[in-house]
């Protein structure tokens, strides 16, 4: 089947994105809409965000694989669309803060754009029925959410990611005051699966702080009226030379990974940290 075929099976479709059948087994294609995910009812539909979105997740998150932070991404394929790695995703979504915003300022009365003493990582069960509550990794391995050994690898890879997104937005000014994450089981064998980074890391899922200004960059911008959210996502986008091209071309970044590949790949990676920590 042709990456681009019309009649590509639909997986999913959610409220920012649509999955669909992926060319091979254990592959899909992420297309990325314009609608605002849940949180803007002053902004239904943001021409353009889709496609910067796409732009801007597929560039984190090949720099996280670059510092060896396993990701579903194999390739952005176009505009809209990436080709990820399927994974049975860990229900749970992943919130790291690094200055008091949003419900941690409603729940704990903290002040607002406080700096935190330290990072810190909350968990949400991913069900919107139930508003997403906040659960304990108590809650998590007593419902089998997730095991234990894997919170510890969630924990461990989200504050890594953070250490790295967080240098990464002040070297352009602008501060990470909090972000979510979504992680999946990728199973490399019958009997070998990792815990890798899924979904998107984009400004949709952050809150970010211009350094000068303190300006909105982040989801935030949604509840304000009359913004120019594209211009906004925009200008994230430019500060990390990320530069998606808006004129319908393909464009590529790097190589296709098949699954294979990418088996190969964690398998050796997986060996080299055995041989390190021997
Ligand atoms: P939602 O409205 O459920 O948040 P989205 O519009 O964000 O949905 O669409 C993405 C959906 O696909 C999410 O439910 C997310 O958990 C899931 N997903 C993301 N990455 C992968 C992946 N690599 N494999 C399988 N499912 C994924
Ligand atoms: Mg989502």
């Amino acid at each position: 089947m042709s990456l681009f075929s019309p009649k590509r099976k639909k997986l999913y479709e959610g409220k920012a994105k649509i999955l669909y059948e992926g060319p091979e087994p254990g592959t899909i294609i992420q297309y990325f809409k314009d609608d605002a995910a849940c949180r803007g009812p002053k902004h239904d539909t943001i021409s353009g965000k889709g496609v910067l979105n796409n732009a801007i997740s597929s560039f984190l998150m090949s720099k996280l694989g670059e510092i060896g932070v396993p990701t579903h991404l194999l390739k952005k394929l176009n505009m809209r669309e990436q080709l990820v790695a399927q994974v049975d995703i860990i229900p749970i979504e992943v919130v790291v803060r690094n200055y008091a915003a949003g419900s941690l300022v409603k729940r704990y009365g903290l002040e607002k754009g406080k700096a935190l003493p330290r990072a810190i990582v909350e968990y949400y069960l991913k069900k919107d029925e139930l508003n997403n509550p906040m659960v304990s990794e108590e809650h998590i391995t007593a419902f089998g959410v997730a095991s234990l050994p894997e919170i510890d690898e969630i924990y461990s890879l989200a504050m890594r990611i953070n250490d790295y997104l967080s240098g990464m937005f002040l070297g352009v000014g602008l501060r990470l005051a909090d972000f979510k994450l979504e992680f999946g089981r990728q199973f490399l064998s019958e009997h070998e699966l990792r815990i890798i980074v899924a979904d998107e890391i984009s400004p949709d899922h952050c809150r970010l702080w211009d350094m000068k200004t303190n300006m909105d960059f982040g989801h935030d911008i949604y509840r304000e009226e009359s913004v120019d959210v594209i211009a906004r996502f925009r200008e994230v986008a430019a500060r990390l030379g990320v530069f998606p091209d808006l004129t319908g071309n393909t464009d590529s970044n790097g190589d296709v990974l098949s699954m294979a590949d990418a088996a190969e790949r964690a398998s050796q990676s997986a060996k080299t940290k055995e041989a390190g920590s021997a």
